[in-house]
Formats: structure tokens, sequence, C-alpha cells
């Protein structure tokens, strides 16, 4: 029988198509596996009619597919692995919080594991956030914290009513329900719905130093054009009409990990607090140790009114995420109606609070932040070396374990390639196949005519020295052999 890895070793037998984080595309595949007559997936898979991976199991960086094949998970999936697969800690942690209760109505009911997670993630903020609330995705917890938010202005006293509006950044990600879809600024996954998401959001510039800022340019001038673009936008809309303004410290898939210039988030959040919105954090991917401090805004000199937090929460173990909201904002709904008029049925669900107290609990106890600020400085300065004076490569920016590349078709002028090239998944895809072994997370961001393809490297905070040179070395040969291959 041919292996299902058919797609990778041998013959191009049929084309399919890709529509993800990307434009739709398509891609030779050798899928000799999927003979006439082959049993048809009942799963909605992300691209129907392609064969996906089958994945068996993990075992510490690795994934092993069914066939035995390891892949070294670079990026922890979409970077989500933090301790890696395979833990048994998380999973006896889980086993026994199924066993005493799997699953909790939050309406009577609390548990002690989802009073101990909520505590252990507010004392995390030394004091500044009262609260957590713990969901089940990225994408539910900013549309919490967008609720969350209105909710505030309406049981402020006196009221704010007129508050309905939300500013974020162009070339955005905060999710894929319509809330958070309409919140984000990813042009390809708005498309398609936009005749259905809020129209109370407008976008201001993100911070890109790659792209955005000019080239004679102080950072102290391109932060103060920022903070002005963003207090016109206020200005433009009645600053007694928004509610908050809405950034990811480091922004993940929509441009691959690109951290604001110093002083950025100060200014923005001192226009907020000009007009008396609030600022809104979204941390699912750059929060919980990922860029080397439990929390992105440590690194900022801000506290946020309101922080989401989601994939190295548990690390992968359960779909958990969160909702972290500042004493100020508590205080006001609680001398108010006192309920947060919002609820899923999962919500602190017993089972996610447990994997997620293990796997902060491990990150604690095994010292991983500062094994992630280490490892991060190696990767940072062996991805420079390796690949800073590739032709096809542009920018290599990023923080703790969370590093993007960003590709250029032309490298003085930054002249990004044309989206039908579809670099970024081809890269990725091709670091699948059985010569390289490594697993890297494609994005493509687009916005004012200006696109980039880029990679994301984010591996687990336990990697060692040897892991990040192993690291080095295939993605700089992967990215010599594709460029050398399809220029
Ligand atoms: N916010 C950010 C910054 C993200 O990167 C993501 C997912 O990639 C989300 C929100 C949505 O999270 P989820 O996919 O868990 O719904």
């Amino acid at each position: 029988t041919p292996s299902p890895l058919a797609i990778f070793d041998g013959h191009a037998l049929a084309t399919r198509e890709h529509t993800d984080c990307l434009r739709p595309w398509r891609v030779e595949v050798r899928d000799r596996n999927r003979a006439d007559g082959a049993t048809k997936s009942a799963v909605l898979h992300r691209h129907l009619g392609t064969e996906f991976l089958p994945l068996s199991k993990g075992e510490g960086s690795y994934m092993v597919l069914e066939d035995g094949r390891k892949i070294f998970d670079a990026s922890g999936g979409a970077a989500v692995g933090c301790i890696g697969w395979g833990n048994e800690r998380v999973a006896r942690a889980i086993m026994a919080q199924v066993m005493a209760i799997p699953y909790c109505s939050t309406i009577f009911y609390t548990t002690s594991v989802q009073e101990e997670l909520c505590r252990y993630l507010v004392d995390s903020t030394n004091g500044a956030m009262s609260r957590a609330y713990i969901v089940n995705s990225g994408s539910e917890a900013m549309e919490a914290a967008v609720k969350l938010a209105r909710q505030y202005f309406l049981e402020l006293n006196p009221p704010q009513p007129r508050r309905t509006r939300f500013i974020s950044r162009r070339q955005s990600y905060h999710g894929t329900t319509l809330g958070a879809l309409a919140v984000g600024g990813h042009e390809y996954r708005r498309a398609k719905f936009e005749p259905m998401l809020m129209k109370n959001v407008s976008r201001v510039s993100p911070c890109n130093e790659f792209r955005g800022r000019h080239p004679r340019e102080t950072n102290e001038d391109y932060v103060a054009r920022l903070a002005k673009e963003l207090d016109d936008e206020f200005q433009a809309l009645g600053p007694e009409t928004v509610c908050a303004f809405v950034a990811e410290p480091v922004v993940g898939a929509a441009l691959g990990c690109v951290p604001s210039v110093p002083g950025y988030f100060k200014a923005m959040q001192a226009v907020c607090q000009k007009y008396g919105a609030l600022l809104i954090l979204d941390e699912v991917m750059c929060g919980m140790g990922r860029t080397g401090t439990l929390h992105a805004w440590e690194q900022e000199g801000v506290v946020p009114d309101i922080q989401t937090i989601g994939k190295t929460l548990a690390g992968g173990y359960q779909p958990v995420a969160g909702v972290l909201v500042n004493r100020h904002v508590v205080d006001v709904i609680e001398r108010g109606t006192s309920s947060f008029v919002h609820g899923h049925t999962y919500q602190g669900h017993p089972a996610g609070c447990a994997a997620a107290l293990e796997v902060q609990r491990i990150i604690r106890d095994d010292n991983l932040l500062s094994n992630v600020r280490k490892m991060g400085a190696l990767l940072s300065r062996r991805l420079q070396e390796r690949l800073g004076n590739h032709p096809n490569v542009g920018n290599i920016r990023g923080r703790g374990l969370f590093w993007g590349i960003e590709f250029v078709a032309e490298k003085k002028r930054s002249i990004p390639f044309p989206e039908e090239a579809h670099v970024a998944m081809g890269i990725s895809e091709r670091g699948l196949a059985k010569e390289y072994g490594i697993n890297v997370y494609p994005g493509a961001g687009s916005a004012d005519g200006i696109r980039g393809d880029h990679i994301i490297i984010s591996p687990p905070f336990n990697v060692r020295a040897g892991d990040i040179e192993w690291i080095v070395n295939t993605v700089g040969r992967l990215i010599d052999d594709y460029f050398a291959s399809s220029t």
C-alpha cells in the first residue's frame, strides 16, 4: 500500500487548493494514495479534497506520523506548544480532574481548579488584573473582551452608552468568529463575510518598523506619527463613541512576529486615556511566556484594561483561552449590575483548567521563562548570522521564542513576492518533506497595497541549544533550496 505520506515522496498526480491564512493557491501534490475509490474523509477539513498528514503521537518536540516518520515541531503548531508533547504530568492532572469532575455548570458552581487557575493568572499580574474568565479559544476570548468593554461603559457612573466603536489595526488577526473577525483586519479571512461583520470597527496603521517606518524617521518620530493617526481617528469618530483600541503587543499570524518600536504602546495608551477609552491587548499568540515574560505587555511599560490569552496557556493539552480583566474594569461591573452578560456552556471547563494550571506550574517550576529568554537570544543571533544576508530574506524580527522571517523578491527595495507565488506556504510545506522534517508556521499579511510572506519559528519553551542549532541549519537549508529551485 502506498504511504499515506505519498504527497511527499514522489510523483505529482493531482492539484489541490489551499485556502488558509493565505489566498487560495494551487500546488502540485503527489497524491498516489488518493486513488479512485479511496474512502473520502468525513471531516470538513480546512481544505476539502486534499490529503492531511495522519499524526499519531507527539514526543517532546517531535510529532510522529502514522508511518513512524518524525517532524520537529519548530513552531509548536500555530505557536501553541510550549512544553513539548507527551508530558505525563499534564496528562495525569487532566485525568485526575476528569475522574473527579469533568464538567461544571457555571451558573451555580465553581471548581477548585478554576479558582486556582484564575488566582494564579491574576497573581501573575502583580495586582493589575483582578479577575480571569476562562473560555475555550482565542476567538471566544476576544468576543468576551469586546463585550466586556461595551458593558463597562454601560455600567460606569454616569453611563456612557454612546460608546460602541472599536479601533484596531490593519494587518491584524483577532480570531475567526464574527465579532473577533470584525475587530481584526485580516483581509482574506474577512472578505467573504464582510457584509455580515460589525461596522463599528475602524483601523489605523500597525507599528511595523520594517514596512511602516520611513527611512529617515527616528523611532520617536514614528511613534509620534502613529499616535497622531490614532488621535485623529478618535477625533474623526467622535471620541465619546469609542470603547477601546485593540492591538497585539507582538503581531503574530497577520505580520509574523512583529514587535512594536519602544514607546509605541505607552503612546497609544496615552491617547486612549486622553479620550477615556480602554486598551485591549490581544496576547492570544504572543502571551503566556512566548516573548520571554509571562505577559508581553510587561516589556511595553503599559498595563492593559483587558487582556486576552490563549495558545500557550495550556500548551495545546486542552483547548483553553482566557480574558484577564483589570481591577478598575471589574470594580465598575461589580458596582453596577455585578453580572457580565455573556456565557458559554463550557466556560471554566475543569479539564481545561487542570491542563492550563499544570502547564503554567511546569513553566514556573522548570524556570522556563529564563530558558525562553536565553534560547530566544541564541535563536535571534543564529538566524541573523545564517540568513541575514540571504537575498530573499527581507527581515528577521521577534522576541523571546517568537521569531518571524519575512521574504522579499528584491532585497534592496524590500519588494515583496506577488501573492500568487504563495512563498510562505510553499516554504512551510517543503519543510515537511523527509529531507528537512521541520514544521514552521506560514503566513501572509496585506493591507494598503503592501503585502509580505513570512514564516514563524516558535519552538517550545524547553528547547535546548542543540535544537536551536538544528532549527537554524534546517531552516537555512530549506530557504536556500526553496529559492534555488523556484528562481
Ligand atoms: N488572537 C490572536 C492574536 C491569534 O493569533 C488568534 C489565533 O491565531 C486568535 C486571536 C484566535 O484564536 P483561536 O484560533 O483560538 O480562536
